[in-house]
């Protein structure tokens, strides 16, 4: 049915009939998306357990069994199955009506991405009704990743339409006088735009340049749906729910977002600052949730995203390691007008997640802890089994937790910021002193935790257990790594991975 493929010279019915067709296109593509969306909602909230949850487990095996995770990148055998099915399905849809039309096929390439857009904009959304659909997943996590897949997949379909279409028109002699006319030329633009913005997201761009990323998103993602909306009526469909979905998640995040005061200061041993957040209108955010920092003074768009480390009496409590642009920045005042956005994912601690859970495990690496300490102190409130493993590089890492340290079993792993080894944590060269600390922690040991044996220890007897992680990457790379072959052989156990950053 596809080849050869021919610049057909249709009537005006048969151009009906493969517009009909197009559209038709558009309407698998959302039609697959609800399945899919179904069928995550059904598997998660109902399937996951026994023999399909263990079969997760074992597509969660790294392709290659490379050491260094790319975030949002696809490396596992089940990540890449879901990401090239999705793709084979697409370029499915697009071929298969085409009856050897060129243009049929070049039109369905662009309908296809078009019909891709709503859905992106969903994921993308901070406050994205996906959340409500999966409650459990903390922050944005896992959702901005399908979101950067299909981002990437939409951006490839684009490009096949766009050289489709290049040939064409050069075949056709059209170079010099289509490329001039405005819906080829809001295409074209529309083209460039994409190009940016899949540019600036780039792990490595995002890593470095964070701020250049978020503002090509900002600003581009609001100049993309005109130009689609002029450059080919068909389109509209779908590029008018997207609009709708951006200005409602914009006006969302200006609703949620309160002007206040914080109160800063510094540990020079640590370089961590001490942030205090007033909430004098609204009740603060529950600790282990994330908010948005916004210091105007210092950048007007950027947002950052904290963890609430205590929260309570009208005020929010938040550690945040001095690293990068606003961090270091922050390290020079004292008292600052700030703008949180609160209700950023991450539920904060409460009973929902620990349901039935018979122990748990928390292990923290670094600043990590703003995460697990709340967890700690909660599990402990509420008489639940819980151990707390907490790896810092040096003793300073901890001062900010205060008493919270005596809920935990520190490791302290030494000095040398810069000095990561492969498996993600700082090598050993245990010269800090314990006296520092406020009180003492349950336990204090150099060099790092065996996290194999912590895991074996505690999914070792019966019940079900839950592990949380909050670490670097690779940290929670090794978690994984330990709970999946426990999984593997029946263990009731849950993982929650909490990752800063995406
Ligand atoms: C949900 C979540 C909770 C976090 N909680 C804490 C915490 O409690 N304490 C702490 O010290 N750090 C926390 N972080 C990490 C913290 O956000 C970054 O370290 C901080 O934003 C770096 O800012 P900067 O000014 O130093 O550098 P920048 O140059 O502004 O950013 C450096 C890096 O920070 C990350 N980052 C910045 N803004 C965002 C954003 N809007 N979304 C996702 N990632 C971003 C990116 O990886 C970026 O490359 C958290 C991150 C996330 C995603």
């Amino acid at each position: 049915m596809l080849r050869p493929l021919l610049y057909k010279d249709l009537n005006e019915s048969q151009r009906e009939l493969r517009r009909k067709s197009l559209d038709f296109l558009g309407y698998a593509v959302l039609f697959s998306q609800l399945m899919a969306l179904m069928y995550v909602y059904i598997y998660v909230n109902f399937l996951r357990y026994g023999v399909l949850m263990r079969l997760e487990w074992r597509l969660r095996y790294r392709i290659l069994g490379g050491k260094t995770p790319i975030r949002g990148g696809v490396q596992s055998v089940g990540a890449a199955a879901v990401y090239w099915a999705w793709v084979g399905l697409m370029v499915w849809l697009c071929v298969k009506d085409v009856e050897h039309d060129y243009l049929h096929l070049t039109k369905a390439f662009g309908m296809a991405a078009a019909a891709s857009l709503p859905l992106n904009v969903l994921l993308g959304m901070k406050y994205s009704p996906l959340k409500l659909v999966f409650p459990n997943f903390s922050y944005e996590g896992p959702v901005n990743v399908v979101h950067q897949w299909l981002g990437n997949q939409i951006y490839l379909l684009l490009t096949v339409h766009v050289c489709l279409y290049l040939k064409f028109f050069w075949d056709t002699s059209r170079m010099k006088t289509r490329l001039l006319e405005t819906d080829v030329l809001c295409g074209v633009c529309a083209f460039s735009i994409m190009t940016t913005l899949v540019t600036s997201a780039h792990p490595l761009v995002r890593k470095f340049f964070y701020s250049v990323f978020y503002n090509f998103h900002i600003i581009l993602s609001v100049l993309l749906p005109p130009l689609l909306y002029f450059h080919v009526s068909h389109s509209r469909p779908y590029i008018i729910p997207t609009v709708g979905m951006l200005i409602v998640d914009r006006v969302l995040r200006v609703m949620f977002t309160m002007s206040t005061t914080a109160t800063i200061s510094l540990d020079p041993q640590s370089s961590i600052l001490d942030i205090s957040v007033s909430f004098p209108h609204k009740p603060p955010p529950p600790a282990g949730s994330h908010i948005l920092l916004n210091v105007p003074s210092l950048s007007l768009w950027t947002k950052n995203p904290f963890t609430v480390v205590e929260s309570g009496n009208g005020h929010v409590r938040i550690a945040a390691r001095a690293q990068g642009n606003i961090t270091k920045k922050l390290t020079r005042v004292t008292k600052v007008p700030v703008n949180i956005e609160s209700g950023y994912g991450g539920h904060g601690v409460n009973k929902e997640l620990v349901d039935g859970v018979d122990r748990v495990l928390l292990i923290a690496g670094g600043i990590g802890g703003t995460f697990t300490l709340p967890w700690a102190r909660f599990l402990k409130a509420n008489d639940v089994d819980a151990r707390f493993l907490w790896a810092v590089p040096k003793v300073g890492d901890l001062l900010w937790a205060g008493d919270g340290v005596a809920l935990a079993e520190v490791y302290i792993t030494g000095g040398h910021e810069n000095n990561e080894d492969e498996e993600g944590m700082e090598l050993l060269d245990a010269s800090s002193s314990r006296d520092a600390l406020s009180v003492p922690p349950l336990s204090f040991i150099s060099g790092r935790p065996d996290i194999r044996k912590a895991i074996r220890e505690v999914v070792g007897r019966d019940g079900r257990v839950l592990i949380m992680v909050c670490g670097p990457v690779l940290m929670a790379e090794d978690v994984k790594n330990a709970v999946r072959s426990h999984v593997l052989t029946g263990r009731n156990v849950t993982l929650h991975m909490e990752v800063f950053g995406h």
